[in-house]
């Protein structure tokens, strides 16, 4: 059964509130929904009132998204159930799920599937637009690990998406965003990865940052799929390490150190529930925040360079390759599969008198970056235009999708597809 907020109720604040403290928005109402047809209930109650509909799941969403100012807010956090089927390797997640829910139900059994990297992101916007993780090198994006959906579509009804049935808008909701409609439940495919994990970092001195960077780049082509490689620039010198999951990660830490000269060396074993929350402080709610992403098919030196010219911010690479590449690119709208590193720079600060520099710095740094750059991933899109994640012809599939199963844009809060010229296309 549905609670209804509104402003001046309690909860309301809480609710209305997301991860990025910039975005501080007043909906006329949140709907807190429970089940499936509480989400049917609120559509359709929304469209009838003329309201614009927002859909929040975890609250990451860098613009706010999930936050209708005036509109209505369909909140799924109470729709956060996973359920596990250990023998059969799966895991029905519904659609207000954080990650951090998923892999602790999984992991009881040794299991788990592609998640980010912090476990109070969402799994609804994390694994629609794609879903990079630590786990991806070896078993595919979330997206490609997702068996079924259930959905609400714009007109209200409960449509299922799998390989069998609905198969095009299977192939929208892997790695097309939010726009097809509300996804109440996903069907994800589990792996036996077993419970641990390997984190090295070892950092070296600016003057360094440049050998250490190119040897980081050929020792990444031949990394195992274990291991995620990860870079860090900061304006006091670069940290080059990686992420394994499964046994014998440390087999990489010779090469490691024979980049350059360390100057601090931090390799640690932990459980993969632990890897998982390791930078859930860090990256905690209510901070101002901003970003740019960028992906890079490859990494001439002079992206080197561009990269070791901070403007004073930081910036991180992350390796992408492995089975994220093995998907043939037209079996899902997720595009750029051929990314060799995924660059994002980030900041948070408090003071609201600091927007408009901090703001700048990261523009400033990502333009920098952007003659090396091949589109950019979906959930980092920042102010960016659409096409940067999908070449023409995918937008031009997921145009089609949109305008068959939300002709009128209802779910427009998102990385939007706009819908387009009828096609032909039907909706079930
Ligand atoms: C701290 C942090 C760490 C991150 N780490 C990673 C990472 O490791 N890997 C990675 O790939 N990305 C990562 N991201 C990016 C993340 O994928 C996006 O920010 C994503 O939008 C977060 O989803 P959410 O559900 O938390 O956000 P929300 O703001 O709740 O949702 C964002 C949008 O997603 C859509 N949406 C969400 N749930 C549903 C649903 N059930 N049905 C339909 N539409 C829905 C809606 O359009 C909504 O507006 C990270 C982001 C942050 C802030």
């Amino acid at each position: 059964m549905t609670t209804l907020l509104q402003n001046g109720d309690a909860g309301y604040d809480e609710a209305r509130s997301v991860w990025n403290a910039m975005i501080d928005r007043y909906p006329a109402a949140i709907a807190r929904c429970h089940d499936t047809a509480d989400v049917v209930a609120a559509v359709r109650f929304a469209r009838e009132a003329g309201l614009e509909i927002g859909v929040r799941c975890g609250g990451h969403s860098i613009a706010g998204h999930a936050v209708p100012d005036g509109g209505l807010m369909i909140d799924l956090t109470p729709m956060n159930a996973v359920r596990v089927d250990p023998e059969r390797r799966l895991a029905w997640v519904q659609g207000g799920a954080l990650l951090g829910e998923l892999d602790k139900a999984a992991q009881q059994f040794g299991l788990a599937t592609t998640a980010g990297n912090v476990s109070h992101t969402g799994v609804g916007g994390l694994t629609l637009g794609g879903g990079m993780g630590w786990l991806a090198r070896q078993f595919g994006l979330a997206c490609d690990n997702v068996a079924s959906y259930e959905l609400v579509t714009a007109d209200g009804s409960v449509v299922r998406a799998s390989a069998d049935e609905n198969a095009e808008l299977f192939w929208g909701l892997r790695g097309g965003g939010g726009n097809f409609g509300i996804v109440t439940s996903f069907e994800f495919r589990l792996h036996q990865v077993g419970t641990r994990a390997l984190v090295a970092e070892f950092t070296y001195p600016m003057a360094a940052g440049f050998d250490v960077l190119r040897g980081w780049r050929e020792l990444n082509a031949t990394a195992p799929r274990q291991a995620t490689f990860t870079a860090n620039v900061t304006p006091d010198g670069v940290t080059v390490g990686y992420v394994w999951i499964g046994e014998g990660g440390d087999q990489l830490l010779p090469a490691f150190r024979a980049l350059g000269p360390v100057a601090d060396e931090h390799v640690e074993e932990m459980s993969y529930l632990t890897l998982q929350s390791r930078d859930d402080n860090v990256q905690g709610h209510r901070y101002r925040r901003y970003w740019k992403g960028h992906y890079f098919k490859s990494l001439p030196d002079d992206a080197i360079r561009a990269l070791l010219n901070t403007p004073g911010v930081s910036a991180s690479l992350q390796a992408y390759g492995g089975a994220i590449a093995d998907v043939p690119d037209e079996d899902a709208a997720f595009s750029h599969r051929d990314t060799l590193f995924e660059f994002v720079t980030a900041t948070r600060w408090e003071d609201p008198a600091e927007d408009a520099t901090r703001i700048a710095q990261l523009r400033e740094y990502a333009a920098g970056l952007a003659p090396y750059a091949s589109g950019a991933y979906l959930n980092t899109l920042n102010g960016d235009p659409i096409n940067r994640a999908f070449p023409p012809a995918k937008l031009a599939r997921l145009t089609a999708l949109k305008t068959a199963y939300d002709p009128a844009n209802v779910f427009h809060l998102n990385q939007n597809i706009r819908p387009g010229e009828a096609t032909g296309e039907t909706a079930a």
